[in-house]
């Protein structure tokens, strides 16, 4: 019977990045995933990486500043490993605030109307905007990335296996059971997004909050849109991030656009909501005119996994060998790198680079 150093629960970006800096360490890593890899949330996530954002909790912040910084390197890794593009976008973020909000973060500034036309000519914003040096990627070339370049770093995978219990022994994790196998490992770890709480004996607290999302595309794909007078050059209808407290559009290098997306309490419902979606196309269409030159593409719901407090949970638990890596909420895209190399640091006993203590899975006990 095998044995792995490490079994890991759930094959989303937290699981994959993971598995990654544990083969770093030479860990034996194996992934028990219950559908395919990078199929859930990380699948229907925007991929902006927010670490600019006033909203972002003070606790949250040195984690996402560490994450943020990670970025370029973690991306080039994995698209040199695997072959695949995850589209890392560095044209940074144009932001509006509710009133009394503005962001602190080094490097931001506020736009008056002529540079906000030189940078974003369709835009039609009713305050004043902020710009915010973030970066942007593609989480579905992420997610194609990682798992090609897990698959290249000999990280085992157990797909359409879904976990259900955590075996002990003497106290200590030593496996895991599938509704069809066990596997043993010295070490487990939690990464199973909204459906964490779900695995016996110790139910990690989060719960699923459901997004919806549309992505549009040029009208014409063929050259791009010619729209006279715009300064639109090609398919390139957007080239920032727009963010206001009503929706936000990622555009993709390839000419798609996102907009999104909701925020609802409705537990595994994974259904989109044809008028909700108008309704965020519209939203799209209120600030940036443009889009009208646009058609919807494809529209989709994602489950985030929120946390009773949406900070994440990340380190063991009460049993030993039982770790968690989970609650990412709406940030798990922009923390996977900085989560992957602290929780990699716990679990082979070093020290970890970054304070964990805010995120322990003991604040719930
Ligand atoms: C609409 C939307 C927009 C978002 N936009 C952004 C954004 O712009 N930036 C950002 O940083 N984040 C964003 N997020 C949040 C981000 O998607 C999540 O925080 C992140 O993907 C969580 O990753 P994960 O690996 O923890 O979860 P998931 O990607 O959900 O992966 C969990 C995996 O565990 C598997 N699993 C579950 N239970 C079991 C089991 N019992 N056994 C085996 N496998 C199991 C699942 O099948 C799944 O593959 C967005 C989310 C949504 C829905």
């Amino acid at each position: 019977m095998k044995n792995w150093d490490v079994i890991i629960i759930g094959a989303g970006a937290i699981g994959l990045s993971l598995a990654l800096r544990l083969r770093d360490e030479h860990r034996a890593v194996l992934v028990v995933e219950k559908h395919e890899p990078a199929g859930e949330a990380s699948q229907a996530a925007g991929g902006m990486i927010a670490n600019c954002d006033p909203h972002t909790p003070a606790l949250l912040q040195p984690l996402a500043d560490a994450s943020a910084a990670l970025y370029p390197e973690f991306v080039r890794e994995v698209e040199s490993e695997s072959g695949e593009s995850a589209d890392l976008r560095e044209v940074g973020t144009i932001a509006v605030f509710a009133d009394g909000e503005a962001p602190s973060h080094a490097g931001v500034c506020q736009l008056n109307p002529a540079d906000l036309s030189r940078l974003e000519p369709s835009l039609r914003l009713d305050r004043a905007a902020w710009f915010l040096p973030e970066r942007c990627v593609d989480p579905r070339g992420l997610g194609k990335a990682l798992t090609k370049a897990c698959k290249k770093r000999a990280v085992d995978f157990a797909t359409g296996s879904e976990v259900l219990e955590v075996l002990t022994a003497a106290g200590r994790a030593i496996g895991v059971r599938t509704s069809h196998a066990t596997y043993h490992a010295g070490a487990i770890v939690n990464c199973a997004g909204a459906w964490a709480a779900k695995i016996e004996p110790l139910p990690i607290p989060t719960r699923p909050v459901k997004g919806q999302m549309v992505c549009v595309v040029p009208q014409s794909l063929s050259g791009g849109p010619h729209i006279p007078g715009s300064g639109i050059c090609g398919k390139e209808l957007i080239r920032h991030v727009v963010r206001t407290p009503r929706i936000y559009i990622i555009p993709r290098s390839d000419g798609r656009i996102l907009l999104g997306a909701t925020v609802e309490d409705a537990g595994f419902d994974k259904r989109t909501d044809p008028r909700k979606i108008k309704r965020l196309y519209q939203a799209g269409l209120d600030i940036a005119p443009v889009l009208s030159n646009t058609r919807i593409h494809d529209a989709w719901a994602g489950l985030r996994p929120g946390s009773p407090d949406n900070l994440p949970i990340l380190g063991e638990t009460s049993i030993p060998g039982y770790f968690a890596a989970t609650g990412h909420y709406r940030d798990g895209i922009m923390l996977a790198p900085a989560t992957a190399s602290a929780m990699a640091e716990l679990i082979t006993g070093q020290q970890p680079s970054l304070d964990l203590a805010p995120f322990s899975p003991s604040r719930f006990a």
